[in-house]
């Protein structure tokens, strides 16, 4: 390959200013940067083509020796056979590529000037559970919980930097928080591009890390939480409160709280979505003649008229007595089982009058009633 001549490369006159060749550079390196040009081979070369002439005409010495002999002038001694890996052009520009340089402008909104913007390791996510009764359910309740997490350092303001001292630009990665490593092989080059150890991506080091944090930013503590379970949520249902997860590690953005909800089984009531099932038992007489009865609700007594005649495994609605609808205005019903309970053992008294009762036109044929049971009319 016939090496290009490096005024050229550059579009630049033998007579440019040392002002001139770094604007010449910059333009190019801003054309051709790997990061506007993912994958892109040629854009690759012409960005390393850049950096060389850079190199070399950027040095008064390299440039003196390259206006005299030309490319051989420079080829040996000095390294300036061209870059291979495109981190060195990196690190060996860091004047250029580095914060406050053009590039903060160009990538503005890009990835590099992002994550400096940002700074920092976004927190973990933290999964509570919330055992919740049916009554708390129903209307929804308002919850403190202790919880251990990851907060900001009260010491450093999470900065992790010991008395206000400041960040400054990682020197391993220059800012871009990724190293880029060239492996060869037979087939060519293979560009790995991994997190930087020295500043663990985030771009920035501490100057003096703060004591307490240890230069982390975020120390463990336990805290408070405040949870509005809002009504009618249900067994494995949860909830994301945005930003109450684990502080992000220097000032990085917090992670979420999520909030898993579980629901203690009742004592009384069996919940069917929003409706509540509770049973009741009444006595064959009762059944017969009717009754008025106190039945438990999600909040308190009620009282419940059972018709004379009512049948066991009947269904008595009581509306709006269940749970509250989720994201929705109005609530469920309660529904109130019959069942009628019959006595396993019976005085010689009793007997008696139950003989006689048989015998009595009421109960001696009592008919084809509609037996299609209530069950089936409420799928259960
Ligand atoms: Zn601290
Ligand atoms: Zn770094």
């Amino acid at each position: 390959m016939i090496k290009r001549d490096y005024y050229e490369i550059l579009g630049i006159d033998k007579n440019a200013s040392k002002d001139d060749i770094k604007k010449a550079y910059r333009k190019l390196a801003m054309q051709y940067h790997p990061d506007r040009n993912p994958d892109d081979k040629q854009a690759e070369e012409k960005f390393k083509e850049a950096a060389e002439a850079y190199e070399v005409l950027n040095s008064d010495e390299k440039k003196a020796k390259y206006d005299r002999f030309g490319h051989d002038g420079v080829r040996s001694g000095y390294g300036s056979q061209g870059f291979t890996d495109i981190n060195d052009i990196f690190s060996h520009f860091s004047d250029i590529f580095s914060g406050g340089s053009i590039f903060d402008d160009f990538f503005g909104s890009g990835q590099r000037s992002r994550r400096r913007k940002t700074g920092g390791t976004p927190g973990t996510d933290l999964k509570v559970t919330l055992k919740l009764t049916l009554e708390e359910i129903s209307d929804g309740v308002s919850k403190k919980i202790k919880l251990k997490k990851a907060v900001k350092c009260d010491e450093c303001k999470g900065t992790g930097a010991e008395g206000g001292s400041s960040t400054k630009t990682c020197p391993v990665c220059h800012g871009s928080g990724e190293v880029k490593t060239v492996s060869r092989s037979v087939f060519g080059q293979f560009v790995n591009i991994q997190t930087c150890n020295n500043c663990n991506g985030e771009g920035t080091v501490v100057d003096s890390p703060c004591k307490k944090c240890r230069g982390d930013g975020r120390i463990q503590n336990e805290t408070t939480v405040k949870i509005d379970v809002p009504p009618g949520v249900y067994q494995g249902s949860y909830m994301t409160m945005r930003g109450e997860g684990n502080a992000g590690k220097r000032e990085g953005q917090p992670g979420d709280l999520i909030v898993v909800f579980e629901e203690i089984p009742h004592d009384y009531f069996i919940r069917n979505n929003d409706d509540i099932i509770y049973d009741l038992h009444i006595s064959f007489p009762e059944s017969v003649l009717g009754i008025e009865v106190d039945v438990p609700t999600l909040k308190g007594k009620a009282k419940l008229k059972i018709d004379p005649g009512t049948q066991p495994g009947k269904l008595l609605r009581m509306r709006d007595k269940g749970i509250k609808h989720l994201n929705e205005s109005g609530y469920g019903d309660q529904l109130v089982k019959i069942n009628i309970d019959i006595p396993k053992k019976v005085t010689t008294r009793e007997k008696e009058i139950l003989k006689e009762l048989s015998e009595s036109t009421s109960f001696k044929n009592p008919g084809k009633k509609d037996d299609k049971n209530f069950f089936k009319r409420f799928g259960l």
